[in-house]
């Protein structure tokens, strides 16, 4: 349920409303925007009266709130959220490129990616350590190794990192990490959710391979609920009849997304094409369906990568998408304006 303040709302009498409510064992959620203030209230709803709120000097309206997404419903919190990561800031009109290999392999692949994304203006750094895949076989990821690499090439770049946390286990070794991802395959692993609700550090959400955006948001509500709200979601295609393609980009998923949700929205174009050609134009599809940023693998030597090298773009063609995607960021940043 949702209580809209009056404009003129006096403090104290708020102030006596909230402890009131709190009183009630309701969890309050307080949003002050421009144009309006609002608290939100979690928790059973269900015998609270409308019409005693209503009657309430400071209570301009009243709503509830069908969708059991609380936290991350855009009617509890109207304005874009804009989350910081080491001072770049994503969401609310702030648009991002994370950019670096799918694995973290040796010192000279991660520092000489980085170098070269950071010249091309990547503003995040992107390599994984612990790697999901699909055969026992196949490369794992360098684990604690490959995180000290990540964070060595932070250290020489100045690029805050991107990676992919797999086990709730592994969690004091992300402690240097900007930003933790959740990969497709752990969205709805709810432990895992639930221990990165407790962290105060951006959480990069990656939509399931066949989950709704339904079920993306109350995965997303997991991490909210326990306090952490710096959640970004991720649009990474989805499985589908279609074999011609590695997954199906839902680029309908971005607008749908931004009206259900107040949180950031990126695309992962090289997981949902999975051949690298299709990468640019999927930039450039996710910018004017209004995404706020994008994930591209890139590494320095695609044909040899240990994982994802079909789909990653080298260095140079990432130099002359990052060119496309500023200028293209630029153009729907006037035509929206
Ligand atoms: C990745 O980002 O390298 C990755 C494994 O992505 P996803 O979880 O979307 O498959
Ligand atoms: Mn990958």
């Amino acid at each position: 349920m949702i209580i809209i303040l009056k404009r003129n709302a006096s403090p104290s009498k708020v102030e006596e409303l909230k402890k009131n409510l709190v009183n009630r064992g309701f969890k309050l959620h307080l949003s002050e925007g421009t144009e309006a203030s609002l608290i939100g209230l979690i928790g059973d709803t269900s015998s609270m009266h409308e019409d005693w709120l209503r009657a309430l000097d400071v209570v301009e309206d009243v709503r509830r709130i069908r969708e059991p997404y609380k936290k991350a419903n855009r009617s509890m919190h109207p304005e874009d959220t804009v989350i910081d990561v080491c001072g770049r800031k994503i969401g609310g009109g702030n648009f991002q490129v994370i950019a670096g290999p799918c694995s973290i392999e040796t010192e000279e692949q991660i520092t000489e990616v980085a170098e070269d994304v950071k010249a091309s203006g990547a503003h995040l750094l992107r390599g994984g350590a612990f790697k999901p895949r699909t055969s026992p076989y196949a490369f794992q990821g360098l684990h604690e190794q490959g995180l000290d690499l990540l964070l060595k090439a932070k250290k020489a770049t100045g690029l805050p990192v991107v990676t992919e946390i797999m086990s709730t286990e592994h969690l004091p070794l992300f402690e240097d990490v900007d930003v933790i991802q959740v990969g497709a395959r752990n969205m709805q692993n709810f432990e895992l959710l639930k221990e990165l609700g407790r962290l105060d550090k951006p959480i990069l959400l990656k939509r399931g391979l066949a989950n709704t955006l339904d079920e993306l948001l109350m995965s997303a509500e997991y991490i909210m609920a326990g306090g952490n709200e710096k959640v970004i979601l991720c649009e990474r295609g989805i499985r589908t009849f279609e074999t011609s393609t590695r997954n199906t980009l839902d680029i309908s998923a971005v607008p749908m997304l931004k009206q259900k949700t107040h949180l950031p929205v990126i695309i992962d174009p090289s997981h949902a094409a999975g051949i690298r050609f299709m990468v640019e134009p999927l930039s450039m599809a996710a910018i004017a369906a209004g995404a706020d940023g994008l994930m591209i693998e890139v590494h320095n030597n695609p044909e040899k990568a240990l994982c994802d090298g079909a789909q990653s773009l080298t260095p140079q063609m990432f130099d002359t998408l990052m060119k496309k995607i500023n200028k293209t960021t630029e153009f729907f940043r006037e035509l929206n304006a």
